[in-house]
């Protein structure tokens, strides 16, 4: 695996790799990696003759410093994980090569997805999403970018920003990879300490159940009794919300038909997990 750290660097590589004729996909990461990430990478691995991989913790995307702060770094394992599944590249741009100073700040059109859900509790977090992955795209000029499900409003935004900026590349959507016990996994796990562990399953619990509750009508009460099930398990719930998987509008009353996705987003301590569920049994 070569690792770059310079965009020039990077650049006069996948130039050459696109003269020869080779398909390049590219997985966006901030690193700490886990199953999840090595599933989008073997799944690029497959499409193309070139993977390229970048680790980049993006601080505009935080809305929370001492999140940004406390998040993991395992750059040595993930080193050696990406070499054990035959990554070609790592990009690990430093914060200068990604924001140089002078640099102007795009701010982009995305709509109600900047402001339901992850965008109304984490304000500002997916403008810097849009920025740190149209930068990335303009870099690596990917025939295909690789995405997880786990981050359901993350991978509209991105496919919004590619139609917003008229971008030539094919966004495919990964299923969310979990533990045994239903959590889904996270870079953000590693922060749990040992009695969270235990408490977060009920998180992926709850959307099944909720999943399993709905039917066509009014589906406030379920909601309810979801946020109830969290909260009698010390979770503090930013949201769960039943809404339309095409624009995650918020459903009250279910026509029983429409796909709806279920999601989530709950403290447990100080930290913050989401997860979602597709609700598959249409009429
Ligand atoms: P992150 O490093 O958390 O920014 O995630 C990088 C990419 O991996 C994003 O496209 C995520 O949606 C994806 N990802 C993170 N966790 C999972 C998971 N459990 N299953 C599938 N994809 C994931």
């Amino acid at each position: 695996m070569v690792i770059f750290k310079k965009t020039v660097d990077l650049k006069k590589y996948i130039e050459l790799q696109k003269n020869s004729g080779k398909l390049v996909g590219f997985v966006p990461t901030m690193g700490a990696l886990h199953e999840g990430h090595i599933e989008l990478l073997k799944a690029a691995k497959i499409e193309n003759e070139v993977v390229i991989v970048s680790i980049f913790v993006n601080p505009t995307q935080f809305n929370n410093e001492e999140d940004f702060k406390k998040y993991p770094n395992t750059i040595g394992k993930d080193i050696n994980l990406l070499e054990a599944n035959e990554c070609d590249v790592l990009f690990l741009p430093g914060t200068n090569e990604m924001f140089p100073a002078g640099q102007p700040k795009t701010i982009y059109e995305l709509g109600l997805l900047e402001n339901v859900l992850e965008g109304k509790y984490r304000p500002g977090h997916f403008q810097g999403v849009a920025q740190v992955v149209h930068l990335l795209l303009k870099k690596v000029k990917p025939k295909t970018l690789y995405l997880g499900q786990k981050d359901y409003q993350q991978c509209m935004v991105i496919k919004k920003l590619i139609q917003v900026e008229n971008l030539p590349v094919v966004v495919k959507v990964m299923p969310t990879i979990r533990e045994k016990d239903g959590l889904a996994m996270s870079s953000r796990n590693l922060r749990l300490s040992p009695t969270a562990r235990q408490i977060v399953p009920k998180i992926f619990e709850t959307l099944q159940w909720v999943a399993a509750q709905i039917k066509e009508g009014d589906v406030t009460e379920i909601k309810g009794q979801a946020l109830g099930m969290l909260s009698k398990n010390n979770f503090k719930v930013d949201y769960l919300e039943i809404a339309n998987s095409l624009d995650l509008t918020p459903v009250s009353t279910w026509d029983g038909y429409t796909p709806v996705v279920i999601l989530t987003a709950a403290y447990l301590d100080d930290i913050r997990l989401i997860d979602n569920l597709p609700v598959q049994n249409f009429k």
